[in-house]
């Protein structure tokens, strides 16, 4: 990319601090650099990825001001609204420094931050450096968003429990029960965020972690809403370099124990980095495995089981019951179990990332959303892609334990498992030469270039 005598370009990303964001600006870093662009991560100190993981880019911690009491705040709207005022001050310092320190051979092209990370454009903005906003949700998750103020205006926010089952009026096939907002605890406080997160105030395009194949109508919808280009350029996961920014160790002796299992034999249950469960539930969830009769890789993430630790929970009975048939660990290299040829279905909460990763792997799903984009992801994978089935009630071992069986091995889910299938070879093709992903990089790379 550099002819003789150019500078090279410099990109600055800012990530969000939590996994499910991490993840995709880290791999968006990766994919950039392998295009000639070098690559400063800006982080808070909250949640900071780990240099050693990633050679190639330069590390950039950003002082945060957060307490470890606000860092582990449940109140998921002060803590996003004070990483951001509190990194924009201390973003602009460094960013000028940056600058100031810009060799003969690189200069700052762009910003690129997450779009929760709203508080960055205002730095960049100062030093009068362009911006580019990375969307690492679905194009369905920003297009409802911004559906919300008139169905608010039309009094259908928040919606009554006699609504629930009905359609979202223009977003056919979402309910009201999939909608991001529902049973949030602060609600005017969420939809004041989302209206801030979804503008595009100065930034000259979008980036989205998602294909056209999946998307196709509701990303030809979300680019009538936007004036800049929009970059489908997604999985990220599929084109970036393979390397990992997990937060916590990775477990990978499940691999060792998925070696030793029959091709397309276990269910693979993980709620995520996020998403938590009772105790209740946790008890359902082993029984509900235990009595099905697949094998089983569970990820019990510390902390999330809501009140004692799952190893108290879970009584000898149960661990005497399923023996070698089950394997639990608290984090997996998901990615990599995704793809081992033993692992034939994923029991999912739906975060996008997961979604994306299983669907490259041609794994059908079954769906357990718990809260945000996840009950808009649980369906499109059940009703729009139809590779997976939705868990609807609350959790309980007889469901579970048919929902597995149906999944894994019932004739009537031959067509699910096929079509997870058919979905992972169209993905695939996306990312190839000529594909819509690879010539949306390309129109990425062009952009930047031409900033
Ligand atoms: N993940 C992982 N190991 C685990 C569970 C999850 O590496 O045991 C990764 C997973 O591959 C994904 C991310 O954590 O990239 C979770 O992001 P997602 O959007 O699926 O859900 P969130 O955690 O944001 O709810």
């Amino acid at each position: 990319m550099e002819k003789q005598g150019q500078r090279c370009s410099g990109l600055v990303l800012v990530p969000c601090p939590f996994q499910g964001h991490i993840n995709p600006m880290l791999q968006l870093g990766a994919i950039l650099h392998s295009k000639g662009f070098s690559i400063t991560i800006a982080h808070s100190q909250f949640n900071s990825p780990n240099p050693s993981n990633h050679p190639n880019f330069t590390f950039l911690p950003i002082q945060d001001g957060q307490t470890d009491h606000d860092a582990t705040s449940t109140d998921f709207i002060s803590l996003i609204t004070a990483l951001n005022v509190n990194l924009v001050f201390p973003l602009q310092e460094s960013l000028a420094q940056m600058i100031k320190q810009e060799e003969k051979k690189e200069r700052i092209t762009c910003v690129i931050y997450d779009a929760i990370m709203y508080k960055a454009e205002e730095a960049a903005n100062h030093l009068k450096l362009q911006t580019i906003v990375l969307v690492t949700n679905s194009a369905a998750t920003r297009l409802t968003h911004f559906t919300y103020p008139q169905l608010q205006a039309e009094g259908y926010i928040p919606p009554k429990d006699s609504m629930l089952r009905d359609l979202v009026p223009g977003l056919h096939p979402f309910r009201f029960k999939d909608l991001t907002i529902l049973n949030f605890p602060n609600l005017e406080a969420l939809l004041q965020l989302i209206a801030t997160t979804i503008k595009i105030r100065t930034s000259s395009a979008i980036i989205c972690n998602t294909v056209d194949c999946l998307e196709q109508p509701f990303l030809a919808q979300l680019k009538k809403q936007y004036q800049v280009p929009i970059f489908s350029m997604g999985p990220f996961h599929k084109i970036a370099p393979p390397s990992s920014s997990s937060l916590l160790k990775e477990d990978t002796s499940c691999i060792t124990w998925l070696d030793k299992q029959a091709p397309k034999s276990v269910i693979y249950v993980s709620i995520g980095s996020a998403a938590s469960i009772d105790g209740r539930e946790l008890i359902e969830t082993a029984w509900g495995l235990a009595n099905s009769k697949p094998h089983f890789l569970w990820v019990i993430r510390p902390g999330s089981v809501r009140g004692l630790g799952w190893r108290e929970l879970l009584p000898e009975c149960f661990k005497k019951a399923v023996e070698e048939r089950g394997c639990i660990v608290e984090w997996a290299p998901q990615k990599e179990v995704l793809a081992h040829v033993a692992v034939g279905g994923f029991w999912s909460h739906c975060g996008w990332n997961s979604i994306l990763e299983s669907i490259c792997e041609g794994v059908p799903m079954i769906c357990q959303p718990c809260f945000g984009d996840q009950r808009l992801n649980a369906r499109y994978v059940s009703h729009v892609w139809k590779v997976g089935l939705e868990l609807d009630n609350e959790l309980e071992r007889g469901e579970i334990e048919r929902a597995i069986r149906r999944l894994m091995a019932s004739k009537e889910c031959e067509e699910v498992r096929q079509r997870a299938t058919d979905l992972k070879v169209k993905v695939e093709h996306s990312i190839r030469e000529g594909g819509s992903s690879y010539n949306s990089l390309d129109d990425l790379v062009n952009h930047i270039l031409s900033i």
